[in-house]
């Protein structure tokens, strides 16, 4: 059957092949462990799951939800982003759920861009900032990660005709896949980018809450005139163990946010308003005591990583935040595609390659830290033996 055009000008999503591939050898009874994709393997903190048992036993979010979303989910985005990042947000106009930050950074898309426009990538970056734009008819033109710049974009080096047909910007600190944190000035840069450019900002926040060594992360919004040219996206995924449950909040500028509704209301009924009163509850003072527990499990597993990881000859900087280890491939591999298919095959170890979020990942792989201890103990001695 014929699909779009569109559609065929996308790569496969990497995890879809991936998923493929690692049945087939679990069906031959092969060991598998993977350590590619970054879903927590701890369950959401009991509270929020009690909450939620309770909001579906409530017949008052059985119907359709607005769009707009439940004011108990509004007030407590509000609330969080008043008391974590000293953000004041207007939980009426500045304030929206998304089905999951996914959703939200494709729609933008649909809601931003027209043929012929452009929308910026951080590159390596999430795969939906360059996917996205194709699948709309528009076109994602990629921002390199420099290393020498504390891995951020040089907005310097891009040019006029590009600057010109950009609507849209995607960034992400701290950054999937290098763990990168921002460095000091760059949000204040791109506040000035995009207001000289007219340039919506799209800050994806996955991983504000995920950080080690006392480093906390700032948000966009913090950032003096941020609210007056974008928006961040809060994913409560990864921070809250709650990828399965579809739970994000858009905040910050309100036209923006008008525009997103305006689109959603043709595209989708909003968020279970289950999720939105478990959602709040995840986001009270109650729960930062799960949160920092759970940071300090990934701090020690990131610890474990790096430690095995330069025993091998592969140096890395632990990252002070996300679930994510960035490291270079070994010497004598022509790809990082090549490395991870050899380490699948030879360790039965799944691995992501640096390639997959952008050309500017060649040469680098990506390990999560969503994997119980032994098996992520296990995993790396077979690295290392490979190593041998
Ligand atoms: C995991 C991740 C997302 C997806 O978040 P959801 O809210 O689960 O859709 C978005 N952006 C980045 C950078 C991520 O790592």
């Amino acid at each position: 059957m014929r699909h779009s055009e569109r559609l065929g000008r996308i790569p496969p999503y990497l995890y879809a092949q991936l998923e493929r591939k690692i049945a087939e050898k679990r069906a031959a009874g092969i060991d598998v462990i993977t350590l590619g994709i970054g879903d927590p393997d701890t369950p959401t903190y009991p509270p929020i799951v009690e909450a939620a048992q309770r909001a579906v036993a409530n017949p008052t979010t059985h119907t359709y939800p607005t769009n707009r979303g439940r004011e108990e989910f509004r007030n407590a985005v509000a609330k969080f982003y008043d008391r974590r990042f000293r953000v004041e947000l207007d939980a009426d106009g500045e304030v929206m759920p998304a089905i999951g930050a996914k959703e939200c950074i494709f729609n933008l898309n649909l809601a931003f861009l027209d043929p012929g426009d452009v929308a910026l990538a951080a590159d390596p970056g999430y795969p939906v900032y360059t996917g996205g734009p194709l699948l709309v008819g528009a076109e994602g033109v990629r921002m390199p990660l420099v290393p020498e710049l504390g891995l951020i974009p040089d907005l310097d080096a891009i040019d006029a005709k590009t600057r010109e047909r950009a609507r849209i910007l995607f960034v992400n600190y701290p950054n999937n896949p290098t763990g990168a944190v921002v460095p000091d000035g760059f949000f204040e840069a791109l506040v000035a980018f995009g207001a000289e450019n007219d340039i919506l900002i799209v800050h994806d926040n996955a991983y504000s809450e995920t950080t080690f060594d006392g480093y906390v992360a700032p948000s966009f919004l913090e950032t003096p005139g941020a609210k007056e040219v974008g928006v961040e996206v809060f994913s409560l995924s990864k921070g809250y163990n709650m990828t399965g449950w579809r739970c994000a909040a858009i905040v910050g500028n309100s036209q923006a946010i008008a525009a997103y509704w305006r689109l959603k209301t043709n595209v989708d009924s909003g968020m279970f308003e289950a999720v939105q009163l478990a959602g709040a509850v995840a986001l009270g003072p109650s729960i930062d005591k799960y949160v920092a527990a759970m940071n300090t499990i990934y701090q020690r597993r990131r610890d474990m990583v790096c430690e095995a990881l330069a025993k091998i000859g592969v140096q890395v900087t632990p990252p002070r935040g996300t679930i994510y280890i960035w490291a270079p491939i070994p010497e004598g591999f022509e790809s990082a595609a090549a490395y991870c298919e050899y380490v699948l095959e030879e360790a039965a170890v799944v691995i992501s390659p640096g390639a997959a979020y952008g050309p500017n990942g060649e040469g680098f792989f990506r390990i999560s830290l969503t994997t119980p201890d032994d098996r992520l103990e296990e995993a790396i001695a077979r690295l290392g033996k490979l190593a041998e």
